[in-house]
């Protein structure tokens, strides 16, 4: 018998990494392709208002082009000063889409730019899992959020991760996101949390194919 399948719907190097780190250490018979096997999959446009909603249009659009259960994840920093933001908009706040030192770079000044600024701030994670056209399950959907708390350092520290994780210090910790050991941020985190919660309702689904 082959192993169920799984897509998982992100070109974020980074966040490939860590979804693939966590889905291996929950010890699923599951083998997880990535967009990397679907290199003219055309990008999904993020027109959603929440992480949830960014989350499902991606999930959906490529269990539809693959025919494959698919595993999609919308996350993003929000900063208390900052009204929110960056939010959804956290992977092109500096412009162009993926640029994480240029987007680091604006969030610094623009809490640089406030009087006496609080530092609050956290990521949050919304992940969706879409089962394709023709399953027995077709079309079910789960949606789960994760979320961690913690605050802003103004100077960047730690060279782990991807992002935001160099200005970002869990509550309860005295690194960085970027300074922490893969295994720790992957327990804390808004992503870790998100898919702790969406992994048993995904082996309901999963069968090999
Ligand atoms: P998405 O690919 O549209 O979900 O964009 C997410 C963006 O939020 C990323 O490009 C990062 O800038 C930021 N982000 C999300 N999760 C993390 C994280 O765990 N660490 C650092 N930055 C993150």
């Amino acid at each position: 018998m082959t192993q169920a399948k799984i897509v998982l719907a992100t070109r974020n190097v980074g966040k490939v990494a860590e979804f693939e780190r966590i889905l291996n250490s929950a010890n699923l018979d599951i083998h997880v392709l990535g967009l990397r096997d679907y290199p003219d999959m055309p990008d999904v446009e993020e027109t959603g208002s929440t992480f949830a909603e960014n989350a499902l249009l991606k999930a959906e659009q490529i269990a539809q082009y693959t025919g494959l259960p698919a595993l999609a994840d919308d996350s993003g920093l929000c900063i208390d000063a900052l009204g929110g933001a960056p939010g959804i908009f956290s992977a092109r706040w500096a412009g162009s889409h993926g640029d994480d030192k240029a987007n680091l770079e604006k969030v610094l000044r623009e809490i640089k730019e406030l009087k006496d600024p609080s530092l609050a701030a956290h990521f949050t994670c919304a992940v969706a899992f879409v089962m394709p056209k023709g399953a027995d399950s077709e079309g079910q959907v789960v949606v789960r959020e994760g979320r961690i708390e913690g605050e802003i350092v103004m100077e960047p520290r730690g060279s782990n991760g991807f992002g935001y994780d160099p200005i970002f210090q869990p509550r309860g910790y005295l690194q960085t996101t970027a300074e922490l050991p893969s295994e720790i941020k992957d327990q804390i985190s808004h992503r870790g949390q998100a898919l702790a919660k969406i992994l048993p309702e995904l082996t309901k689904f999963l069968e090999p194919q």
